[in-house]
């Protein structure tokens, strides 16, 4: 955002057109950002980073795709920082499996949704990460798999061998939803990478 100076409060778009977007902008809130709940594609103008929370990936496109909202978003996350959460991670992935669908296509992995069966298969555990501070609480509902990672992807955390947590330049995504957890680390490490890109735009 041109009008943002060093010290204003990052501003932060949250999906806002289904899943758990309120307990990102509650998480973001608690971080010192100013969460943005976008529901229109020109709300995107305003933001300096974008949160596609958790929710079902399917009822997300079907929104999107009506009205030239995924090509905006796709604009947006190609450069801007963008943090997925679960089905947030599907809309990012290159590839969706299980099955095939539509996707933002920015984040160099294959996803296979519902990957841990699909009724009974949410979760929490605590897993090592990357991130400084001790094992992270990871709440997994219907959550996919990273079953593949290109070579820009650091991976930040594990679930018995497999990404859950990953970073491609400003792309953040989770397969499990730190939101719903009271550990602000995933979203601080978020916010770092909107920072970083604020200092380079202003
Ligand atoms: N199962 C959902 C999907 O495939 C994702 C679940 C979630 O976001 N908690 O889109």
């Amino acid at each position: 955002m041109s009008t943002a100076s060093k010290d204003t409060p990052l501003h932060i778009g949250v999906l806002a057109i289904q899943g758990d977007y309120a307990a990102h902008a509650k998480a973001l809130r608690e971080t010192g950002a100013e969460p943005v709940l976008v529901r229109k594609p020109e709300e995107l103008s305003s933001i300096e980073g974008l949160v596609i929370p958790g929710g079902e990936s399917t009822t997300f496109l079907k929104f999107l795709t009506r009205n030239g909202f995924l090509d905006a978003l796709q604009s947006f996350v190609r450069n801007k920082p963008t943090f997925g959460t679960c089905a947030g991670c599907i809309l990012l992935a290159k590839e969706v499996r299980n099955p095939s669908q539509e996707s933002l296509a920015v984040l160099d992995a294959t996803v296979e949704r519902n990957a841990y069966g699909r009724q009974v298969d949410s979760t929490i555990q605590l897993g090592e990460s990357k991130i400084p501070g001790g094992p992270l609480e990871m709440v997994y509902i219907r959550a996919p798999r990273i079953v593949k990672t290109g070579p820009e992807v650091e991976v930040l955390a594990e679930r018995d061998g497999f990404p859950v947590l990953v970073r491609q330049q400003n792309i953040v995504a989770a397969t499990f939803h730190p939101e719903l957890s009271s550990d602000r680390r995933v979203h601080q490490l978020f916010l770092d990478l909107v920072r970083e890109q604020r200092k380079q735009d202003l």
